[in-house]
């Protein structure tokens, strides 16, 4: 008898498990979807690795079986994919940190609340297994591997990993079902249709056949209420990636629910954009807007990316080269017969094709926003709330190349109702006197309403942008003018408000009190550069102006800034 030493999980990975164990999470079926996403991995990759090394592995060989033992409470998924070695089972099964999908957001998130958050925004990957399995088993053979493994736990415990026999390669996993409890039922896992019911609703799309063997009962032949049962292999999931199917063939909710599985969302997007291409670069696309940023969109550790396939196959997960920054809150997927696979996903990256798709696709995610923006104001609004920010740093990063694309789908607060608005349609209320689109910058709207430089602009009729974040003022200066109207901060010295005539009627009155205003310069002992006589206040009797390009609130961020 061999005694085996029982590894530790790594502690990252035992506060999961034990989550996943006790979790209170309502939706325990999902743990057959990540299952099956990581057989269907582990299948593109032996395929990917056949076509890039001619391996000559047919695509049609190549899926993922499910089998169950109602007798004795076990559900088996194998698949036939690239498997893995001894270290790989150790690496990506005992230490979380492996897994691309778990990040935990910080270390107290272990009431049950954030538990459910946690499930629900990630792809819990391997572990959810633990929610309705007592024991895990995973066999596995790795491709061009002689010898198999097997790992196998009970939970928080530990793990151990042995040589065992398997003749094919790839990897077989076997759950043992938990009991029933008073509160939670487990047996309808090991139901044929349940199984079948949750590779309906999760998994339909996976590009490899899901087989199960599947009993149906039939009227006995030359009796009228005899039955007898027969049972066939059934292949369960469509097939068809959503991506290839016509938009006629798609009602929103299909879109929906499939970007809730696939991008590990609660919440509905905002959009899909379901485009095909033919012609420079032929490709479907399929793309969405996320109705809330995720936690660490305004951070660096925030990767953007659409996930790129060539013909089916998943080459990358997240390609960032398909999005600008300033579209990086777009998720989807990309899938071209262009893309050569002969080339390793590194170079990929400087494939000239990409760049085209790239191109074709910032397109379509801008018409789509206009759109919004026209049709359904409140959406865009809402679209704004969250991602405005993104848009506001990709005009003003791009030095003047996001300009264009993007003039047209930015949104201020301005004086007019104190509502948001397009340039555009500051524009098209501009008097026929007014030279300049004016600005004032501020930390609330109210705040910049009561400011008195606004009030002789607003005075001559003139509508304000009211400019809140700071990065507006920013983007502004970046522009220079919109259609060939040019930005003016209301706190320049110079607002060109009057005519000739009050011109030289203000410079003999600053004549007249030119002494004064040095005795006041003089005062204020250097604290200002100079004391003018101003155009632009009405009730108040001063305010302080600046001189440059920028206002005064500009100066303010400016100064703030570590140098
Ligand atoms: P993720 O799929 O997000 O990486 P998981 O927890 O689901 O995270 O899986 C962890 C890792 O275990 C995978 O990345 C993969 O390397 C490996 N793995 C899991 N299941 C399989 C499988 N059926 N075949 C090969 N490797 C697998
Ligand atoms: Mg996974």
């Amino acid at each position: 008898m061999i005694f085996m030493a029982k590894k530790a999980f790594k502690a990252e990975s035992k506060r999961l498990l034990d989550m996943m164990i006790n979790s209170i999470y309502t939706h325990k079926e999902i743990f057959l979807r990540e299952l099956i996403s990581n057989a269907s991995d582990a299948l593109d990759k032996l395929y990917f690795k056949s076509l890039t090394e001619n391996l000559g592995i047919e695509r049609k060989d190549l899926g993922i079986d499910l089998a169950v033992d109602k007798d004795n409470r076990l559900i088996t998924i194998t698949d036939n994919g690239i498997g893995m070695t001894k270290d790989e089972l150790e690496n990506n099964l005992g230490v979380i940190a492996n897994s691309g999908s778990f990040k935990f957001k910080n270390d107290n998130t272990d009431t049950e609340k954030d538990d459910i958050n946690v499930i629900g925004q990630f792809g819990v990957g391997f572990y959810s297994a633990f929610m309705v399995a007592s024991e895990v088993t995973v066999e596995s053979k790795a491709y061009g591997s002689e010898q198999a493994y097997k790992w196998y736990s009970q939970g928080v415990d530990g793990y151990t990993i042995t040589d065992c026999d398997k003749e094919d390669v790839g990897t077989k996993i076997t759950l043992k079902i938990k009991e029933n409890t008073e509160e939670e039922e487990y047996d309808e896992y090991l139901q044929d249709y349940k199984l079948r019911m949750i590779v309906k609703k999760y998994s339909d799309y996976i590009r490899y056949p899901i087989r199960m063997e599947v009993s149906h009962q039939h009227l006995k032949e030359g009796t009228e209420n005899e039955y007898e049962t027969h049972t066939e292999i059934e292949t369960l999931n469509s097939m068809v990636p959503i991506w290839n199917k016509s938009k006629s063939e798609l009602k929103d909710e299909d879109y929906n629910q499939f970007y809730k599985e696939k991008f590990f969302d609660y919440d509905d997007p905002i959009a899909h954009i379901h485009t095909k291409a033919e012609g420079t670069a032929t490709y479907n696309a399929l793309m969405y807007i996320p109705s809330k940023a995720p936690f660490d969109y305004y951070s660096k550790d925030y990767e953007k990316g659409l996930q790129l396939y060539s013909n089916g196959v998943l080459i990358m997960d997240k390609c960032p080269d398909l999005l600008p920054d300033y579209f990086s809150f777009v998720k989807g997927l990309v899938d071209s017969a262009d893309l050569s696979l002969n080339i390793s996903r590194e170079m990929l990256q400087h494939d000239r094709q990409l760049k085209i798709i790239e191109k074709s696709l910032e397109r379509s995610i801008k018409n789509e926003l206009t759109k919004m923006l026209r049709n359904d104001r409140e959406r865009y609004e809402k679209f704004w709330k969250v991602f405005g920010l993104q848009i506001k740093f990709g005009v003003y990063n791009g030095f003047g190349a996001g300009k264009e694309l993007l003039k047209d789908l930015l949104l201020f607060y301005s004086s007019y109702e104190k509502k948001l608005v397009t340039l555009e349609e500051y524009v098209s209320r501009m008097k026929e006197d007014q030279k300049y689109i004016y600005f004032a910058s501020g930390e609330t709207v109210d705040k910049i309403d009561k400011l008195p430089q606004t009030e002789l602009v607003k005075d001559k009729g003139y509508e304000i942008l009211y400019l809140i974040d700071s990065v507006d003022e920013f983007a502004l200066q970046m522009m220079v003018d919109y259609n060939e109207k040019q930005f003016k901060s209301v706190s320049a010295g110079d607002l060109d408000l009057e005519t000739p005539e009050e011109k030289e009627e203000m410079k003999a009155k600053a004549e007249e009190s030119k002494d004064m205003f040095a005795f006041m310069k003089d005062s204020l002992g250097g604290k200002v550069k100079d004391v003018r006589l101003s155009k632009i206040l009405k009730s108040h009797a001063v305010c302080l102006t600046s001189d440059g390009l920028l206002s005064i609130e500009m100066e303010k961020v400016l100064s703030q800034m570590p140098a």
